[in-house]
C-alpha cells in the first residue's frame, strides 16, 4: 500500500488569496486509490505521529466507500481570517456568496478583534456570529472578553476553543451565561485519544475535521459517543480534501449548524471546482485537473520531502492503523 501511495503521489503548492495562520501557499499531498483521489495535507510543521490520522484519513478516502449520503449539500459558513479593515473584511466575505453564519477568527489584539465582528455584524444582515479563539484565552480574558462582546453587539452563535484546555472551558463554563455556547475544536482532534474524553459542561458543540481525527469512519464514532451538535470543519486543504470533509458532513445525523467547509475560497488557485452557491456546497467527489497537479507541482526536493514525510508517518502508526482494518488495494 505505501509503496503504491508514493507511486501515484503528487505534491502540489497552491497559493492562498490572504494570509492564514501565518500561511501564503498551501502545500498538500494528492494520491489516488480505487475509490478516487485522496488528500494528505498536516501542515508542514506536524510531527509524524500528530500525521497519522491524517494519512490514514487519506487512504479511507482511496480504498473504501463512502457512507450512504443523508443531505446532498451542505451549509457553509464564511471563515473570516484575522483582518483588520472594511475593504479587506468586505472582500473576504464576497467570497462566501449566500453564508448567513460567519465564524471570525479572533485571540490577538482584542480592539482589532471587536472592531473585526463589529464590521462584520455591520456589512452582512441577519449574521449569525461565531468566534473562533483557537485556544489563546485565558479563563478571565475569555470570560470578560466575551461578555463585552455579547453585550456590544448581541448574540454570538458559539464561541470555538477559548481557552486550550477541558479544564479551562469547564471554569469558564461555569462564568457565562447558559447562551453563549462554547465548541471543542483543538481538545479533540490534537487529543490522543479522542473518544475518551470527558466533555460534560465543558463543551456545547464538537467541530469535527475528517483528516485530524482520523477519517469518515472515526470521525462518526467521535459524534456518537458524545452525543453533542456537530460543526464539520477543514483545515485550508484543497478540493480534493474538501469533498471528503462534505462526505462526512454529508453522514452526520443531526447537522444543524453551517459548516466550515468553504475554506477553498480563501486560495486562490484549486485543484478542482467545488462551486459554493447560496451558502451552501454539493456533496460529490472531485478529481484534480492535469493542469492544476503540473502547474502547482513543488521541485524535486519538496517531493522527496513528503515521500520521506508519508513513509516515516506510515511507520509511526498509520501502517498499523490501516491492517487493523483491513484494507487493501
Ligand atoms: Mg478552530
Amino acid at each position: 500500500m505505501l509503496e503504491s501511495i508514493l507511486d501515484s503521489l503528487h505534491v502540489i503548492s497552491l497559493p492562498t488569496k490572504t494570509n492564514f495562520r501565518g500561511i501564503r501557499e498551501r502545500e498538500v499531498a494528492l494520491f489516488s486509490g480505487p475509490i478516487g483521489w485522496a488528500e494528505f495535507s498536516p501542515f508542514l510543521e506536524y510531527g509524524a505521529i500528530e500525521s497519522v490520522p491524517w494519512l490514514v484519513s487519506a487512504i479511507e478516502s482511496a480504498v473504501t466507500t463512502p457512507p450512504t449520503p443523508i443531505r446532498a449539500a451542505i451549509e457553509i459558513n464564511t471563515t473570516m481570517p484575522a483582518l483588520e479593515g472594511r475593504a479587506e473584511i468586505a472582500e473576504v466575505l464576497s467570497w462566501f456568496p449566500g453564508c448567513k453564519a460567519v465564524k471570525v477568527k479572533v485571540g490577538g489584539n482584542f480592539a482589532a478583534d471587536l472592531e473585526r465582528v463589529r464590521l462584520v455584524k455591520e456589512m452582512v444582515p441577519g449574521v449569525r456570529i461565531r468566534l473562533d479563539v483557537n485556544g489563546a484565552w485565558t479563563v478571565d480574558q475569555a470570560s470578560s472578553y466575551l461578555l463585552a462582546i455579547h453585550q456590544e453587539l448581541g448574540e454570538i452563535e458559539y464561541v470555538e476553543q477559548p481557552c486550550a484546555t477541558i479544564e479551562e472551558l469547564r471554569a469558564l463554563r461555569k462564568r457565562l451565561p447558559a447562551e453563549i455556547l462554547i465548541a471543542g475544536d483543538e481538545l479533540i482532534r490534537k487529543s490522543q485519544d479522542p473518544l475518551a474524553l470527558e466533555l460534560s459542561d465543558a463543551v456545547d458543540i464538537l467541530i469535527l475535521k475528517v483528516a485530524p481525527l482520523g477519517g469518515i469512519k472515526r470521525a462518526s464514532q467521535i459524534a456518537a459517543q458524545y452525543g453533542l451538535p456537530i460543526v464539520v470543519s477543514s483545515a485550508l486543504e484543497s478540493a480534493v480534501g474538501i469533498s471528503y470533509g462534505l462526505k462526512l458532513a454529508a453522514a452526520i445525523p443531526v447537522l444543524d449548524y453551517a459548516n466550515g467547509l468553504g475554506t477553498g475560497a480563501l486560495l486562490n488557485a484549486d485543484v478542482a471546482t467545488l462551486v459554493l452557491e447560496n451558502g451552501k456546497i454539493e456533496v460529490g467527489s472531485v478529481s484534480p485537473t492535469d493542469e492544476s497537479l503540473s502547474t502547482y507541482a513543488v521541485d524535486g526536493q519538496r517531493m522527496d520531502w513528503w515521500r520521506e514525510r508519508i513513509r516515516q508517518t506510515w511507520l509511526a502508526g498509520a501502517g498499523n492503523w490501516v491492517q487493523r482494518e483491513g484494507w487493501s488495494l
